[in-house]
């Protein structure tokens, strides 16, 4: 039987993790884990509750259960049971997941229930910290960038496809402010692990960038037996 691994994907917000991790967990056979949509779900119910001091936040987080349900084919991300997947998905919440995350003991909440979700490998998921902090071991690392202008544009179009209507230069204000946030903060920087392959989707079409990864698994999946 062939050994699962664990692929840890981590870079910067809106370079195409999720989108590039679902693509693999599904070729491979394997669970996908988005966490963002755990710190955005925390910061949804720290929004809905009109929680802004940490202290009160990091109190608050066992009223909070995290979870995953799988509608149609895709995974939801649920809070206490309710499906929010379209909820966390704004940017006011994504602001806020980005200031929640730099609380050390929110942090410490999450990471051990993703240690504990890739305990039997066969694991595929995303995030700033995966590589470094959450699966410092794992088998395959991957370390994706793309230009700020790039990723602006990703969201934007995300956005607009939402019913949103943004403006490009707060998007692009917001992707550079948050990679600051993500690269800056003193827990668990956003940082390439040592032994991460680097990726860069600038101008890689999504068919490019998948072949890729998948010549890279086959091989360290090859390796790993
Ligand atoms: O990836 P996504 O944009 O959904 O993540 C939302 C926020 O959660 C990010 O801006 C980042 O600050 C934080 N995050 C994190 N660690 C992770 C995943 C996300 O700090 N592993």
């Amino acid at each position: 039987m062939t050994k699962n691994i664990i692929v840890a994907i981590d870079g910067y917000s809106s370079c195409g993790k999720s989108t590039i991790a679902k693509a693999l967990a599904k070729y491979a056979g394997y669970m996908y884990v988005d966490t963002g949509a755990m710190y955005r779900t925390i910061a949804l119910y720290m929004l809905r509750h009109g929680i802004e001091d940490d202290r009160q936040v990091v109190a608050s987080l066992n009223e909070v259960k995290v979870g995953f349900v799988l509608t149609g084919g895709a995974q939801h991300a649920t809070l206490n049971g309710e499906d929010v997947e379209n909820a966390i998905r704004t940017l006011e919440v994504g602001n806020r997941a980005s200031e929640i995350s730099q609380i050390k003991e929110v942090r410490a909440y999450l990471v051990a229930q993703q240690q504990a979700m890739g305990e039997a490998k066969g694991i595929v998921m995303d995030g700033r910290d995966i590589g470094t902090v959450v699966f410092p071991h794992a088998e395959l690392k991957l370390f994706l960038t793309a230009s700020p202008e790039v990723r602006a544009r990703r969201r934007f179009d995300e956005l607009v496809g939402k019913g949103e209507n943004p403006r490009y230069e707060a998007v692009l204000a917001d992707v550079n402010e948050r990679d600051y946030r993500d690269t800056h903060r003193k827990e668990s920087p956003l940082r390439k692990a040592e032994d991460a392959v680097e990726i860069d989707n600038s101008s890689l079409t999504p068919d490019q960038q998948m072949a890729k990864v998948i010549a890279i698994f086959e091989e360290r999946l090859a390796a790993c037996q």
